[in-house]
């Protein structure tokens, strides 16, 4: 690939910004996109381009971010920070995306808050994006746009340059036509044409591309050809790229000498316990409830299991300032607590609970000492932790449980796959999980292990932009 100038955008910059009395400092932050993308820039990705530039929202003022910039400046990228309006950005990012898009996008269509001043500074804020990139982009540039914030951006950045090169990412599940259309039309038709400003649209599975295309077809009644949509005269390309994980890191971690240590601590307070495992941020597209009624549904079944078997739970406080986030926390506080205090006893208690981040060791650790993950979105684009999960089992052991609504489950098949919604047949699951025999956990992890390594995370980018480039090379080539 010539040298070009890559362009990643996403609603937030990578880091973490905090300020005490007279101090700024700054950290990379975590999560999905953020880990996928760095691990690229910094590994194979480093060569193919000549500067990178990320643009997002920073989130702190002006003031604070030319202090913090000027103080840590990051070495395989710069930042372009978008500042915009408080207001504006609650509207944009918890109302729009938050209240409306990913409720509607996971098949929640209930939850779903329709307000015209959401859609309103959706659209606004995207065209911040816009000015902002408009000053700094050429027509020869790579950009690269990420997620469900940013649908309309790709658009608006094509009005100005007819010629640039743009690919856009959705990290979330593109839902079929049924529920896409109870988006109000106009909404939709923003949505569909901003994303159409792409040259390369790409989401984790071939069932989410295909809604997408009818959803194209339906609602601006454009054809396509199974992956090809002709539109304004240009040529679009829509795959499937299912986002994947650093693999070797995650394999690698498990001879790390503080997770070996955290494991140690672990496996001596586990004793010959059995030990069901799961992580995943307090959404409730994660299935949080169903998998504690799962769960209970087993001990009631299998009393030979009590006081044999422990179940850490990890919850990530998310998005709290969203009523129907902030509900989710108490169901989920009072189903454990009713649990512990009916069916533990004085020297057992069945949930041990945490609601608070893991960093990566205590992670890594917890991944390794269990002996099932169990892993039950209602909904989910992809489910990285399912493939962390895996990655990181050198021992080759360990049983993972996961849903077939995650876009994981395409790829993990050797998984012992569950409806979500069947809490009887998670519960049948768990037990299946614990009297797994070592040479079938093996063979299971193994067949999964290749999988995920052969298409990692810098597989996956590097598919997607040379596939950009190809893309953007025929449509030239046609001129
Ligand atoms: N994660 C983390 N610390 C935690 C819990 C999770 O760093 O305490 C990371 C985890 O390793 C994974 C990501 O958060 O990379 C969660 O990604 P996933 O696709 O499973 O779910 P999402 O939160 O993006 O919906």
């Amino acid at each position: 690939m010539m040298k070009k100038r890559l362009f990643i955008i996403s609603n937030r910059l990578p880091l973490t910004i905090e300020t005490t009395d007279n101090n700024v400092t700054m950290r990379q932050s975590s999560g999905g996109l953020i880990s996928a993308i760095t691990t690229y820039l910094k590994g194979s990705g480093k060569e193919f381009f000549s500067e990178k530039i990320w643009a997002g929202v920073p989130g702190c003022t002006e003031k604070i971010w030319d202090i913090a910039n000027n103080e840590h400046s990051p070495a395989d990228y710069n930042y372009l920070p978008v500042f915009m309006k408080s207001k504006m950005y609650e509207l944009y990012y918890n109302g729009f995306s938050n209240s409306l898009l990913w409720p509607l996008f996971h098949y929640f269509p209930s939850f779903a808050e329709y307000h015209s001043s959401y859609f309103d500074a959706y659209m606004e804020a995207n065209r911040s994006f816009a000015d902002i990139l408009s000053k700094q982009v050429r027509n020869e540039d790579f950009v690269w746009i990420h997620d469900y914030h940013l649908l309309p951006l790709a658009g608006m950045l094509r009005e100005k340059f007819p010629k640039l090169t743009i690919g856009f990412f959705l990290h979330i599940p593109f839902p079929s036509y049924e529920i896409f259309r109870v988006i109000p039309k106009q909404w939709q038709r923003e949505i569909l044409t901003g994303m159409l400003g792409a040259d390369l649209i790409g989401f984790h599975t071939v069932d989410y591309s295909s809604h997408f295309l009818s959803c194209v077809e339906m609602a601006l009644k454009t054809g396509h050809d199974g992956q090809h949509i002709s539109w304004e005269n240009r040529q679009i390309k829509v795959d499937a790229f299912p986002i994947s994980i650093d693999f070797d890191l995650f394999n690698n971690a498990y001879d790390n000498t503080k997770v070996e240590a955290i494991r140690k601590t672990y496996l001596k307070l586990k004793k010959d316990k059995k030990l069901l495992f799961s992580v995943d941020r307090l959404d409730y597209t994660k299935g949080l409830y169903n998998r504690l009624k799962g769960f209970k549904k087993f001990l009631l079944a299998n009393p030979e299991y009590h006081g044999k078997v422990v179940f850490a739970l990890v919850v990530v406080p998310s998005r709290d300032s969203i009523r129907k986030y902030a509900e989710r926390k108490k169901i989920i506080d009072e189903f454990i607590g009713n649990l512990n205090s009916t069916l533990g006893t004085i020297n057992w208690q069945p949930i041990i609970y945490q609601y608070n981040h893991l960093d990566f060791e205590q992670l890594i650790a917890l991944y390794t000492t269990c002996d099932v993950a169990l892993i039950t979105p209602l909904r989910d684009g992809m489910n990285l932790v399912s493939k962390e999960f895996v990655a990181s089992r050198k021992d080759k052991q360990g049983v993972l449980i996961l849903s077939e609504m995650a876009g994981a489950a395409r790829e993990l098949t050797e998984a012992l796959l569950i409806n979500p919604n069947d809490t009887d047949e998670i519960a049948e699951m768990i037990k299946q999980g614990f009297e797994m025999e070592k040479k079938e956990q093996e063979e299971r992890i193994t067949a999964m292990q290749e999988r995920i390594s052969r298409y990692d995370v810098n597989a996956w980018a590097g598919d997607f932009l040379s596939q950009l480039k190809e893309v953007k090379d025929v449509q030239l080539g046609f001129e």
